[in-house]
């Protein structure tokens, strides 16, 4: 038990550390600078080439998705998610120990190209994230998570990072075994994490654009739009376009939908008036509905 008490305490000072550090050095790998940086780069861009012409430069909540974008990059890992998946990994290393299980590594990447290693890592990444967006917006108790990303009315590139916390949980800890069987530690490759950032920045961003034959591919402006449809077509009740950086399992899968511009689609989802518009109220709100229906 002291064990995993250690655990705890050594996450919290850890992080705390790890980002007081982060903000006092501006390097080249400092995940802080590059949010603020690639942010401001999107940002230009859509000051520059604005597809939606009329929305403001501060568009509707454009604050409040500012600051769910530093809450669930950093202040989330500071006040608990780095202590819960340090004990949750060193719980499950525990749970194999006692079935006699001490390696995971099903396949050693780690002698492959690093170019390779690294494409190998997004494929692999983006295909389960993909699966677990499809979750998300399929079982009831996720989507009601789920809700609050799909909540903008008004999108930008900060609506990328406008999630529920639980999301973080469901989607890591998912992810935590498979790519630990291929020999990834879930924190390595900066690069993916930066260039995956960067796309999601920009799929919400206000562009006009989709990377001509690469839409096939990587995920776009163009097409995630459609995702935040308030109105989604008959035979797509439950959603459209689930890709996080690729597109290409939308269109592999039979869940890619661009009919037509969608530039002025409303955004949201049904019964959206009745949403929370506060941080608090929309962290509470999967558990406030929970409580009227026992009730
Ligand atoms: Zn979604
Ligand atoms: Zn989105």
């Amino acid at each position: 038990m002291e064990k995993y008490w250690n655990i705890i305490q050594g996450s919290f000072s850890g992080y705390w550390n790890y980002l007081i550090n982060e903000i006092s050095h501006p390097a080249f790998n400092n995940y802080f600078y590059w949010l603020i940086g690639l942010s401001l780069i999107v940002w230009l861009l859509e000051i520059v080439f604005p597809w939606r012409k009329k929305q403001s430069l501060i568009r509707k909540d454009f604050w409040l998705d500012g600051f769910y974008m530093f809450f669930n990059f950093f202040i989330f890992s500071l006040i608990g998610f780095n202590a819960l998946s340090n004990v949750g990994v060193e719980l499950f290393n525990d749970m194999l120990r006692q079935f006699g299980i001490t390696n995971l590594v099903a396949l050693e990447i780690g002698s492959w190209p690093g170019w390779l290693q690294l494409l190998t890592l997004l494929v692999i990444a983006d295909f389960i994230q993909w699966n677990v967006h499809r979750m998300l917006h399929r079982i009831p108790w996720l989507w009601e998570f789920h809700k609050l990303h799909h909540s903008v009315k008004e999108i930008g590139f900060a609506a990328h990072l406008r999630f529920h916390w639980m999301e973080s949980i469901v989607y890591k800890s998912i992810q935590y075994l498979p790519l630990a069987m291929i020999g990834f530690g879930i924190k390595d490759f900066f690069i993916v994490h930066i260039f995956t950032t960067l796309i999601g920045h920009l799929n919400h961003a206000n562009v006009n654009w989709n990377y001509g034959p690469l839409k096939y591919i990587f995920n776009n402006p163009k097409m995630h739009i459609w995702h935040h449809a308030k109105n989604l077509p008959q035979e797509h009740l439950y959603g459209i376009n689930y890709g996080i950086t690729l597109s290409v399992w939308d269109y592999l899968f039979g869940t890619s939908y661009v009919p037509k511009s969608g530039r002025d689609i409303k955004l949201g989802f049904m019964g959206d008036e009745q949403y929370p518009t506060s941080f608090v109220k929309q962290i509470l709100y999967p558990l406030s509905k929970k409580k009227k229906e026992l009730n």
